[in-house]
């Protein structure tokens, strides 16, 4: 996985923005300036954007934003799965893999605050059959490991 320090950020940014605009096509879903500017927004970094973050950003280029503008915004792209929301930072960061439909934990780094993803149905699964042998039914599952990252681990 790559640390933000040691990589083509442009591309990587270009190339997110590039498979968002084809999941909207494939779902028939407008990514309207508003919306791609958002997204574009949380990908300027790999850590937790907070909303009133990106409100700010916003307000910057058209005084006339309003929270609204970005809730909608976040929801719409939520929705699409484009990006996740991050619990335990209250906020949103990036999707590493948005086109295709994954189950996901994240490890968030506390130095840096780098996000990575990992993709284990495994991990999904065991934690489901814990839950429903404690007769719980499970809807969703939110897994948050905080750490340092391996960039902050051997810097
Ligand atoms: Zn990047
Ligand atoms: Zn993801
Ligand atoms: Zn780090």
């Amino acid at each position: 996985m790559t640390s933000p320090q040691h990589h083509d950020h442009e591309a990587c940014v270009a190339s997110a923005l590039a498979a968002a605009e084809r999941i909207c096509t494939l779902k028939k879903a407008r990514l309207t300036p508003n919306r791609r500017r958002v997204l574009e927004l949380i990908w300027g970094s790999h850590d937790v954007v907070g909303a009133y973050d990106l409100l700010a950003a916003l307000q910057k280029e058209d005084p006339a934003a309003k929270p609204p503008t970005v809730y909608r915004a976040l929801e719409f792209l939520l929705d699409l799965g484009l990006i996740h929301r991050i619990e335990s930072a209250n906020g949103f960061t990036r999707c590493e893999a948005p086109e295709g439909a994954h189950v996901c934990q994240f490890l968030i780094c506390d130095e840096c605050g780098l996000v990575e993803e990992l993709h284990s149905s495994k991990l999904a699964s065991a934690l489901e059959a814990q839950a429903e042998d404690a007769g719980f039914e499970p809807t969703f599952q939110t897994v948050e490991v905080r750490g340092r990252c391996r960039g902050c681990v051997s810097a």
